[in-house]
């Protein structure tokens, strides 16, 4: 794909006039202004894969003339810009830049399967049986293997960086499924880095079958998972959980109370445990949807509770606009996502990720964080004002996922940058941005997605 605009071969170059939104700065420059939109406009200068300098536009030394630029020592970066008589400018003409994308919650183990193993209804219900079926028949290493990796490579051509992934690790299939996330993440590494989550109901945690996986993902360096149903045992189910990961030094990644159900308060039983066990590891809970259709002392306990436990949210909108609220013959009648707003004024972190593409919990999709976050900002109001919320699919899941310099734009963090042409959020979000340009320690990459076909005999479409 053509980008919109074309980046000086080599790694020593400025990027002038580019819009960013201010939050994902480390810093906004002396002398930029920030919009009421929360934008500003910045001259960006890239050297030996890194971010050397960020500048109000127009007030770096680029604009300054190569003379002085010669002389002018890069903070932090060691010496003057030595090439500077030879250093190329490309003019963004105010299109947005920002850091490499970061998906934090994504299930490349399950994607891509829906040609073979469609949704009959569209519903959760529908979702689970279809994908049950397709496990048991299909799920072989090189199954598992052609289509995450058919995964990653959409994530890496949209400018993703950092995924984590949920691995069905129901009886055989951890066996399986395991090696193949191992294989891909060492292949992957310095492309798209992958971490690893156990997905298999939470009452296996309190069978012997529990620890055994504890240990295959503490073996694998992985995150410890589970789906959080209530039930009557939820509470000593958890601490199981917290107990198995907090022995092994693991950190904690659910699926809680993705329905409609008022019932479903499986986040308040795990933050309650998490206040009780003094869990040390990080968790992250993803969907908690049924936090939406409750009362509200009801979602005021359990927000008391999240923020005391230093929970950290991940909603998925895409899957859940797709899965909840499905009754076949009747129109939706809510959203289906978690409440957003409510748990950011608690100052509890959120991200927002892909979760399911192209399978039977989401019959699209296309691993592209961009459209996660225009799809999120439509349906749960990320706008009037943006604010912090395009840290939701950067900085935050970049920290979540420890990955200190990613998500971020700032002197001295690695030159990964997506170059988009819309300038406002008006232009950013209105267009798929196909013809951005993803910048990888500075080099413009090829972006190629991959074709579908390639998956056709796999999926018994030949
Ligand atoms: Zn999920």
């Amino acid at each position: 794909m053509s980008g919109f605009v074309t980046v000086p071969s080599g790694t020593n170059y400025w990027l002038r006039n580019a819009t960013v939104p201010a939050t994902l700065l480390t810093a906004v420059p002396e002398g930029a202004r920030v919009s009421d939109d929360g934008l500003t406009v910045v001259d960006i200068a890239i050297r030996d894969a890194l971010i050397a300098e960020v500048a109000a536009a127009g007030h770096s030394a680029v604009a300054e003339g190569a003379d002085s630029l010669r002389a002018r020592s890069v903070g932090g970066l060691g010496g003057p810009l030595e090439a500077a008589p030879h250093v190329n400018h490309v003019d963004l003409r105010r299109g947005q830049v920002w850091p490499c994308l970061v998906d934090i919650h994504t299930h490349l183990d399950k994607g891509h399967t829906w040609e073979r193993a469609p949704n009959p209804d569209g519903t959760f219900d529908g979702a689970i049986r279809a994908v049950m079926a397709d496990r048991g028949a299909h799920w072989s290493a090189d199954d598992v293997r052609q289509r995450f990796e058919f995964g990653l490579k959409c994530s890496y051509a949209h400018g993703t960086k950092a995924v984590r992934t949920n691995l069905d690790s129901l009886g055989p299939q951890a066996a399986i499924s395991w090696p193949v996330f191992e294989g891909l993440r060492k292949e992957w590494a310095g492309r798209v880095e992958l971490q690893g989550v156990s997905l298999v109901p939470l009452q296996r945690f309190g069978t012997r079958e529990g620890e055994e996986l504890a240990d295959r993902v503490a073996a694998a360096n992985g995150i410890l998972g589970a789906v959080g149903y209530v039930s009557s045992d939820v509470d000593a189910l958890f601490e199981r959980l917290l107990d198995l990961a907090a022995e092994r030094g693991l950190a904690i990644d659910l699926h809680c109370d993705e329905s409609g159900d008022v019932g479903a308060r499986s986040l308040s039983h795990l933050a309650s445990a998490v206040l009780r066990r003094r869990f040390p590891n990080q968790v992250v809970c993803g969907h908690c949807c049924s936090l939406a259709v409750q009362p509200p002392e009801i979602v005021d306990e359990t927000l008391q509770l999240v923020a005391e436990a230093g929970i950290s949210i991940v909603s998925l909108p895409m899957c859940n606009l797709y899965l909840q609220d499905r009754v076949p013959g009747r129109t939706p009648r809510w959203r289906g996502v978690t409440l957003l707003h409510e748990l950011a004024a608690r100052r509890i972190r959120i991200a927002v990720a892909s979760d399911n593409c192209r399978d039977a919990f989401h019959g699209y999709g296309d691993h592209d964080a961009l459209e996660v976050f225009r799809e999120a900002t439509r349906v749960c109001h990320l706008d009037r004002p943006v604010g912090d919320w395009p840290r939701a699919v950067t900085t935050t899941p970049a920290d979540l996922m420890g990955l200190a310099d990613a998500g971020r734009i700032g002197a001295g963090v690695p030159a990964d940058l997506v170059l988009f042409e819309g300038r406002t959020w008006s232009e950013l979000l209105s267009r798929p941005e196909s013809n951005r340009v993803v910048l990888r320690n500075g080099a413009a990459i090829e972006r190629r997605l991959p074709d579908y076909r390639e998956l056709d005999e796999l999926l018994g479409n030949a």
